[in-house]
């Protein structure tokens, strides 16, 4: 069996969004970041201004996803990156 890649892009419909490539500037608003922890499920939302703020808008959303760390056991490997797309009005 495959090994699972380390992020998951749960942003369904038709915008694929690059993770390499796309970073917190370059990310729609439209996006909402969650991270889930591997090893205890703990998941919670991401305040991507918060984040640019802390590490600049230029930080590509794979090496965000590297930076997360868990509140609730502390994990700070292979935790998982999750988009969600907020409708639009
Ligand atoms: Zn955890």
């Amino acid at each position: 069996m495959k090994h699972r890649r380390s992020i998951e892009l749960a942003s369904p419909g038709h915008h694929a969004v690059e993770i390499e490539k796309e970073t917190l500037a370059t990310l729609p608003q439209w996006y909402v970041l969650h991270g889930r922890c591997r090893i205890c499920r703990h998941e919670t939302s991401i305040d991507g201004r918060e984040i640019a703020r802390r590490y600049g808008h230029d930080l590509s959303l794979a090496n965000l996803a590297k930076r997360l760390k868990c509140q609730g056991c502390g994990n700070r490997s292979d935790n998982l990156l999750l988009l969600q797309k907020l409708p639009r009005d």
